[in-house]
């Protein structure tokens, strides 16, 4: 899909900025950086210095104001052709976890938190979403809440946070940690809260790092809360409105995952194309072949249909005067479609990018291993791929559970 006619000069600009950033940058050395966290956080502090991190945040705090989400997903999706556990990481760090206090015009939570986002410093964020009951659990729109078993109780003028998640991004290296809890089980989305932890609050622990098959370049580890205090100012808005700022954020990180399923396939189709041409078979580069041909045309059609997708929804997403807020039952279905097919997609596309290249498809030499590894990973996430179609018959029908 061509964005040209969609994009200002400003966000034209980004992408060339991003995109030269990610051949100089990031390309020379991705064989490397799933090794060595310190050259990760090079590139963190580069980006830090083009003024990528302060990306959404408010003027007042040194951001470069409201964000949009089609600029988000141009540096997202550019990051992700390089490294998607950076573009990952970018992602979250740069206004998807405050974004929800931005909103919600929360002056404490501002106060505190986005200074460290706009300073010079790399600084990460972390959405402490998925309990270690289980992320689809956590995650299902049919459980309206009571699938969320952190609990939060509000004592005197501070919130007591109990619970255990696993895999948060960031998780024992960010600053803030924007919890998903739940007040009362029995109060639907009433019951749910989203309140930001501070990284040195008393009884905020973590674990380990996860090993991982993909994604090597950004961090996991579980997060215990263990009767953590912090002030009741830091819940986003309170009851229902939480609620709101939750489904909101389901589907803002469901898109935000297809700017990565699609940046992993784009450099995963050219390593392909690049490959057969070069590869010979019978007298003939690979891709001169009818049934390889097919396939390539296969792939580029999926990227077509991906990136019409991921820009159609984060063009919505900017435009709530026309679509509606993020948190409507036809927003999430939208942006789940778009998160499940660019997933499917990804995996597809790299898995046909490693058969098209015999065994150097699996060799690291040849690149395209590591982007078949992380693709997986965009299925797995936010509930999984199952959870997520719950979300897309709820923008048709009004499917609930009991
Ligand atoms: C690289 C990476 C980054 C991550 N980043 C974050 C992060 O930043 N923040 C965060 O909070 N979490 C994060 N996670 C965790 C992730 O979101 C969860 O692992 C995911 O939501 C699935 O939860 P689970 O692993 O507990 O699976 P389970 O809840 O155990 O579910 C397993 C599978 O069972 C099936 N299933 C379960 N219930 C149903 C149902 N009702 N109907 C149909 N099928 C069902 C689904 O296929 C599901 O995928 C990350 C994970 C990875 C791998």
């Amino acid at each position: 899909m061509n964005l040209e006619h969609l994009l200002t000069d400003e966000q034209k600009a980004i992408r060339d900025m991003i995109g030269k950033f990610v051949q100089q940058e990031i390309m020379p050395v991705r064989d490397k950086l799933e090794d060595d966290y310190g050259l990760v956080e090079g590139i963190h502090k580069k980006l830090v210095d083009l003024g990528i991190q302060k990306g959404g945040y408010p003027p007042e705090y040194g951001g470069t104001g409201p964000g949009s989400a089609v600029t988000l997903g141009i540096i997202c999706e550019e990051l992700a052709k390089g490294d998607a556990g950076i573009s990952l990481s970018v992602g979250i760090n740069s206004g998807l976890i405050l974004g929800p206090a931005a909103h919600a015009q929360n002056k404490a939570v501002l106060d505190k938190f986005v200074p460290d986002f706009c300073g010079d410093k790399v600084n990460y964020a972390c959405l402490s979403m998925t309990d270690s009951t289980g992320g689809a659990d956590t995650e299902n729109p049919l459980f309206q809440g009571r699938g969320i078993s952190t609990r939060a109780t509000l004592e005197g003028d501070e919130y007591v946070i109990n619970g255990t998640k696993s895999w948060p991004t960031n998780a024992g290296i960010a600053s803030v940690y924007l919890t998903i809890c739940n007040t009362d089980p029995s109060a639907g989305d009433e019951g749910i809260a989203l309140i930001y932890v501070p990284h040195d609050a008393p009884g905020l622990s973590f674990g380990k790092q996860e090993p991982k098959m993909g994604f090597r370049t950004s961090v996991n580890a579980g997060v215990f809360y263990d009767n953590v205090r912090v002030p009741k100012e830091y819940r986003v808005a309170g009851p229902g409105h939480d609620a709101h700022f939750y489904y909101g954020a389901m589907s803002g990180t469901q898109w935000h995952s297809s700017t990565m399923s699609l940046g992993i396939s784009e450099t995963a189709f050219e390593i392909a194309l690049d490959y057969t041409k070069e590869r010979r078979s019978g007298g003939k580069p690979v891709r001169e072949w009818s049934m390889a041909a097919g396939i390539l045309a296969d792939m580029a059609i999926r990227i077509e249909m991906m990136k019409a997708s991921v820009y159609n929804f984060a063009w919505m997403m900017d435009h709530p005067e026309t679509y509606g807020p993020p948190f409507s039952a036809q927003m999430i279905s939208k942006a789940a479609a778009t998160r499940i097919f660019a997933a499917d997609a990804a995996v597809w596309i790299t898995n046909k990018a490693a058969e098209l290249m015999g065994s150097n498809g699996i060799s690291p030499e040849y690149h395209l291993e590591k982007y078949l590894r992380d693709a997986k990973i965009t299925q797995l996430w936010l509930g999984g791929q199952q959870v997520s179609r719950y979300r897309v018959v709820r923008g048709y029908y009004d499917y609930v559970v009991a």
